[in-house]
């Protein structure tokens, strides 16, 4: 099968900085694909490479199995949703939509015929004649989406499309895209510093620093499997172990990873220990988070809501699964 787009050891440098260092990526056609990242580390300009908006210096990308170095972005069956929406204020919605054929010369009539059906699958039907002012910041988000949709892309960039959302309508939102992406199986390619988000949307999520390709796999894996320290504790929190406190536990000189739900107050047959003292203990709603000192670390728990803790002082004794235990490829 060909692949919805294709990198070969592209870069992209801003003098010294290397924005986009030396890249390879496949991603499917039909796939859900994430970059997820912190501030800086190359994504945004990763999805300009891929729309055409940046010319990579080196390396090859491909889209749908032609090579799109050099092509310009309006001669790439890709389309781009911005975080800021870039609507016109001055045009109806039903014009903001259609606004893409519009400019590819398709007739008054045919173009508002599409517009109205992507404002439908958007859940705006209806809202053609309103102007974006009269929107709210999650119907222009839909807005925008739709105005992508209606020139039937192969591939749908999405930069940071829901970051100007409040967490409730961004969680809604979530669902929906990830509902109309598997619907309407385009190619979405969504860039995000939000690991929720990625996790919860995504077939498969590349995780990037400094420009780089850090680790990339199914959600599960990326979360269960990191392998670095990096990856341990930018997505999802983590505790990291140091090789000595590795070494104490399971016998290896490693740095590992272990999540804070994998501790249990039960023994259980088989399973690992750690004994320290109760540092704090919080209420989370949902669960009791115990921070506990275990020699010279501190070590997070997401212990049950209702759990009988000691009190802040005194000696707890947790468990977990050897296989909780995650190795990582940092040095010792
Ligand atoms: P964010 O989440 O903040 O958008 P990002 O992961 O998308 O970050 P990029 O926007 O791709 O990161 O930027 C990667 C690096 O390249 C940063 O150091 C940035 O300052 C630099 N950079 C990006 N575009 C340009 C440009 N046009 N000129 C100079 N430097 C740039």
């Amino acid at each position: 099968m060909t692949a919805a787009v294709t990198f070969r050891s592209v870069s992209r440098h801003f003098g010294a900085v290397k924005a986009v260092d030396s890249v390879d990526l496949e991603i499917a056609e039909g796939e859900f694909f994430a970059m997820l990242g912190p501030s800086g580390s190359g994504k945004t300009t990763c999805l300009r490479l891929i729309a055409g908006f940046e010319q990579p210096d080196g390396g090859e990308i491909a889209i749908l199995g032609t090579s799109a170095n050099g092509i310009p972005p309006w001669k790439r069956n890709v389309n781009t949703v911005f975080q800021d929406y870039a609507l016109f204020p001055h045009m109806t919605i039903l014009d903001n939509v259609a606004y893409g054929l519009m400019v590819r010369g398709i007739d008054k009539a045919t173009r508002h015929k599409a517009a109205e059906e992507a404002l439908d699958l958007v859940k705006l039907g209806g809202y053609g004649a309103r102007r974006t002012g009269q929107l709210s910041g999650g119907q222009r988000q839909r807005v925008a989406l739709a105005r992508a949709l209606v020139n039937k892309p192969s591939v749908l960039l999405l930069d940071e499309p829901l970051g100007a959302l409040d967490l409730k309508l961004r969680e809604a939102m979530q669902e929906e895209l990830k509902g109309l992406q598997k619907r309407l199986g385009i190619t979405f390619v969504l860039v995000t510093h939000d690991q929720a988000e990625a996790l919860s949307m995504a077939d498969r999520v590349a995780v990037f620093n400094e420009g780089r390709i850090v680790q990339s796999g199914a959600p599960e894996d990326i979360y269960n499997r990191p392998k670095t320290r990096f990856v341990a504790d930018f997505v999802g929190s983590s505790n990291i172990l140091s090789p000595s406190l590795s070494e104490n536990l399971s016998g290896v000189r490693r740095w590992t990873s272990l999540r804070p739900e994998a501790l249990t107050l039960e023994p259980g047959n088989g399973r690992l220990s750690l004994t320290g003292m109760v540092e704090a203990s919080s209420f989370m709603g949902a669960v009791r988070r115990i921070a506990l000192k275990v020699g010279d670390s501190t070590i997070h728990a997401n212990l049950p809501a209702g759990a009988a803790i000691p009190d802040d002082g005194q000696t707890l004794t947790l468990h977990f699964a050897p296989d909780a235990l995650n190795p990582l490829e940092d040095a010792a």
